[in-house]
Parts: structure tokens; sequence; C-alpha cells
């Protein structure tokens, strides 16, 4: 029920599609209900291809599996770590209606490539965009460049209300569907806010929708959090910059991530993949770095995960709402990814928070790396 006063949602709403410079944003419970909302409203279901990326959070695939489409997995540039647009051409069918283009990690996906590929054969572009909040590529913020764009504010990520998410859309039918789509199939109220009244109307029926809503509570939090974000996100492009002069001291270290590429305006760093060659480490593999050293500096290092095809928690399987055939033409999807599964056994990553540490934490990072590499060479001799 409305206060009388205009709701922090849409006001968090209005104000997140400032930032970004997108036309509209929707606020969403979480980053997966975002994405669902962009592909129901961009009309993709049952029987349709979406190109995801090999290597990410499952909801990538998960979400496009709960519409009844397939996701088709891209595997990714071993350099960029971003989505191998070369690939992702090859993979382009009759049955395929988008692309969930991912910024992975610390990277922006190569946006005018995936562009290009899109407008070529008439496929709908939707950004996700829950691991680079803020990030600007050819001076826009990503999030502004798709038909549409998710965003999850879940606790992991850069700007966070615990849960959250939210979504974007360039037109107004776009804009109508996806608010449809949060909130059974009701859209945003045109009245002047009224008290004890609800901020509701019945929509254009453009979707069947679902209870994707966020609370004031989120959005209150979410708008105040805004205010810190581009400034955290300086701070940890300092940090990186430190960082990466600190690891080039150390044989066998580096990070993964778009770099020299001159339409990165702004970087954003969520989990930065640090790369381990097993030889320069006495034959210890990245796993191994990372138990030894997330013990020895006292935080958490990130395992990346298995490629989303090979992932415990990805089980199309399971879905007994589809005829068998389509469950089959899920399974089906268990294609090698070698870049993915190379980048899951070598990295582990480097959390945002530990990049908003003193420089003095970020040299203790290195030495502590350098030590644990000195230690399994002696180990090994
Ligand atoms: C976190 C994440 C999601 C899912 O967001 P939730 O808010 O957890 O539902 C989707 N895509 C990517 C790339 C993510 O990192």
């Amino acid at each position: 029920m409305s206060s009388g006063a205009e709701s922090e949602e849409r006001k968090f709403a209005a104000e997140w599609a400032r930032f970004l410079g997108a036309d509209f944003s929707v606020p969403t419970a979480n980053g997966s209900s975002a994405i669902v909302a962009c592909l129901e409203s961009a009309g993709v279901s049952y029987g349709d291809e979406v190109l995801v990326p090999g290597l990410s959070w499952v909801a990538c695939a998960s979400a496009v599996a709960r519409v009844g489409a397939v996701p088709v997995f891209v595997d990714l540039d071993a350099e960029s770590y971003g989505m191998d647009p070369i690939v992702a051409e090859a993979l382009i069918s009759k049955r395929t209606a988008a692309v969930l283009l991912t910024h992975l990690s610390s990277s922006i996906a190569d946006i005018d490539s995936f562009q290009r590929i899109c407008a070529d054969h008439g496929l709908i572009l939707i950004e996700d965009c829950s691991q680079a909040h803020g990030a600007v590529w050819r001076g826009s913020r990503v999030g502004s460049f798709g038909d549409f764009a998710a965003f999850s504010f879940q606790s992991s990520k850069l700007l966070t209300a615990g849960e959250g998410g939210a979504a974007v859309a360039r037109t107004e039918r776009n804009f109508m569907a996806l608010q449809e789509a949060r909130a059974d199939g009701r859209s945003w109220s045109n009245e002047p806010a009224r008290k004890h009244f609800p901020d509701l109307a019945v929509g254009s029926s453009l979707c069947q929708g679902h209870n994707f809503c966020m609370t004031e509570f989120q959005a209150a939090i979410l708008r105040e959090s805004l205010r810190h974000l581009d400034g955290q996100n300086r701070k940890r492009i300092e940090r990186v910059a430190l960082l990466e002069e600190l690891l080039e001291g150390i044989p066998g270290v580096r990070t993964v991530r778009r770099r020299n590429d001159p339409r990165v305006d702004v970087p954003t760093f969520w989990h930065l993949p640090i790369q381990i060659e097993a030889s320069e480490f006495g034959g210890a593999d990245a796993e191994r770095v990372r138990c030894l050293l997330s013990e020895r500096v006292g935080l958490y290092l990130e395992p990346v995960g298995a490629p989303i095809p090979a992932h415990d928690l990805y089980r199309p399987g399971l879905y007994n709402r589809f005829p068998r055939e389509h469950i089959r033409l899920l399974k089906a999807q268990h294609v090698p990814l070698p870049i993915s599964s190379l980048l899951s056994e070598t990295c582990f990553t480097l959390p945002h928070h530990a990049l908003l540490a003193d420089e003095s934490c970020i040299t203790e990072f290195a030495d502590r790396l350098s030590e644990v590499r000195t230690d399994l060479i002696r180990e090994r001799a």
C-alpha cells in the first residue's frame, strides 16, 4: 500500500535508469527473475535457443531453461575472459532467438561484436550485467547497449541489498512488459500516489506475470548504496593497478581480464581471476594455491567453479514439466568448452571487497602469494 509518497521502488527505478543512461528500469526480486522477465518480455519461449556463457553463475542457463528455451553454451576467450564472438556466431541456428551477453568477473564482453552479430541475425541482445555494475564501454554504461539488460543485487555483487535485481529496457512496450512480468501482470499506476491505495494498475497483458517484486526496504538501501558505487569502483581500479604491478614480480601469476582495450573506459572488478601456472609453483595447481593462500591471508578466495554444463548446480534433466524430447535437447548441450574448462582449472578469484582495503593489504596479499610459491617449490625439491 502506498504511504502517499512516491515509493522507494519507483525512485530507485528512475535513479538506476538515469545512472545507466538507459531508458527504463524495473526493479525485481533478484537477478535470476530479472533475466526471466527480460526473456519473457522479449517473447523468448519454448523451443527457442539462447546463447549463454559457458562459464558463469548457473542462473545464466537455468533462467533460460526455466522459460522453456534451450541454453546453448558459448566458450570464452582465454585472454579477455569474455564470451567469444566467433564461437558464438558459429553456434547460431534457425532456432536462436537471443544472446545473454554476460559481462564476466572483471571483464566487459566485446559488446560491439555482439551488437553486430545480433543485428545481422535478427537476435535479441540481453546484457547480463550482474557482475559489472557501473562499468563503462565507449562512453556508456554497460546495461545501456542491449534491447534488455539484467542486474543482480545479491549479497556478493558490487551493488547489493542482500537480494534484489533490476531489468532494463529500451522501448516503452518492453518497459510495460517488464512491469507486468514483475507484478503478476500489473503495472505501475499512472495516478498520483494515494495513501493506503496500491500503486498498481491492470496492465495491457503483454506478459503472464509472476511476483518478482522488490521490497521498499531493498530499494531504499540500493538508493543509498548507489551514491557510493562510482567511488568504490575507482578505488578498486587503483588497487588492481597496484596488485598487477606487484604480481609482475612473481613468475607464473597473472590476472585474467580485458586489458589494453581502448573501448573500456571504466572497468569494474567483481571477482578478479588470478591465473596460476603450475610449472612455476612446484607443480601445484590453482586449487592448492587458493587453499594455502586463503589460510595465510585470512580471506576466502573463491574457486571459479566448473563450466555451467558440468556444474553440480545445473541439472536441467530434473525438470519434469517438458516433453522428453525437450529434456534430451537440454542435456545434449553438455558440450566440451576447452577455454572455460582451462580458466576454471587454472584460476581462483579475489573478491571485490578485498580491493577496497588499504594499499598495505594489497602488498601483503602479493607477499603471501610469493611466499606460498616459494614454499611449494621448496616442498617439491
Ligand atoms: C549473480 C548472477 C546472476 C543471478 O542473480 P541472483 O540475484 O543471484 O538471482 C545471474 N547472472 C550472473 C552473471 C550472476 O553473476
